[in-house]
């Protein structure tokens, strides 16, 4: 199985692409999460990576492009958490047989509340929310809040998601492999919806 799963800024897509994966067998790729990885060494292209994400904008393309594909190799099942995220970067995939398109949708007021409260565990990579998905409190103290959950960058966030994210969605829905999914409430009743649309 090979899906996608897209949706703004703390639509929760990290949270429900973990439990696919752990319930289908398919491999998590997090363009975010291994960006941020890269960026955390520090090196020329770490600092370069950093200076994008840290104001809320997309990396270049064809960076985005070469982590995905690499991460995926020759793999059959996996989940795309947060890629394409332009349709540039849907077309450089075209090549890709994916089964289904999972949009979460949700209104950006509450995904705004979302990602206030969110914090994420540098050593598991997990995202959590301190009213909405509790972390254990013995993990509590090394939890971080993401740079660009602050207000200013998640508003730049918003805007590229508007102008470069949101007509993927159209794009996959004219290809008839969108799955648009109610993402309001919490996040077991969200998963349970999916689950339902993906094994349809
Ligand atoms: P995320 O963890 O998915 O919210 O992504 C965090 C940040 O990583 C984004 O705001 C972008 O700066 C960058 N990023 C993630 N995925 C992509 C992508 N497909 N194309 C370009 N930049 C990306």
């Amino acid at each position: 199985m090979k899906l996608i799963i897209l949706g703004p800024p703390g639509s929760g897509k990290g949270t429900v692409s973990e439990r696919l994966a752990k319930d289908f067998h398919l491999f998590h790729v997090s363009v975010g999460d291994l960006l941020r990885k890269e960026a955390k060494k520090n090196t020329a292209l770490g600092k370069k990576i950093s200076s994008y994400i840290d104001k809320g904008d997309l990396v270049p393309h064809q960076m985005a492009i070469d982590i995905a594909k690499k991460a995926i190799d020759k793999k059959q099942n996996f989940i795309f958490d947060g890629f394409p995220r332009s349709v540039d970067q849907a077309k450089l995939i075209q090549d890709v047989d994916i089964d289904a398109v999972i949009y979460l949708d949700v209104p950006e007021k509450d995904v705004v509340k979302r990602l206030s409260g969110r914090l994420l565990d540098p050593v598991t990579r997990k995202t959590y929310h301190l009213q909405y998905l509790p972390p254990p409190k013995n993990i509590m103290k090394r939890l971080i809040q993401r740079k660009d959950d602050t207000p200013k960058v998640i508003k730049e966030r918003f805007k590229v998601y508007h102008q470069e994210t949101e007509p993927v969605i159209k794009y996959y829905q004219k290809k008839g492999v969108l799955k648009k999914i109610d993402g309001r409430g919490d996040p077991a009743a969200v998963y349970a919806r999916v689950k339902k649309a993906v094994t349809l």
